[in-house]
């Protein structure tokens, strides 16, 4: 799985920094992917992350396999 932040939806409320710091940084009032850290995020840290985001911002997709 890949990691990803919409920054249009995030409205910066830092949960997934607190919940996730290997994974997510908070920067400029938002929450960011650590570089490096996006294709290793299929932790339960991390998908607790998903589901807790308040506006649903953290997007889970399927890693593409050619991709790499
Ligand atoms: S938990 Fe969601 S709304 Fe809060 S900073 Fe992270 S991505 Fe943004």
């Amino acid at each position: 799985m890949k990691v990803s932040v919409d920054r249009s939806l995030c409205y910066g409320s830092a949960e997934c920094a607190y919940r996730a710091p290997a994974v997510f940084a908070f920067e400029d009032g938002y929450g960011v992917v650590r570089p490096g850290a996006a294709q290793a995020a299929d932790g339960p840290q991390v998908r607790e992350a998903v589901e807790k985001c308040p506006s649903q911002a953290i997007v889970l997709t399927e890693r593409e396999e050619r991709e790499e």
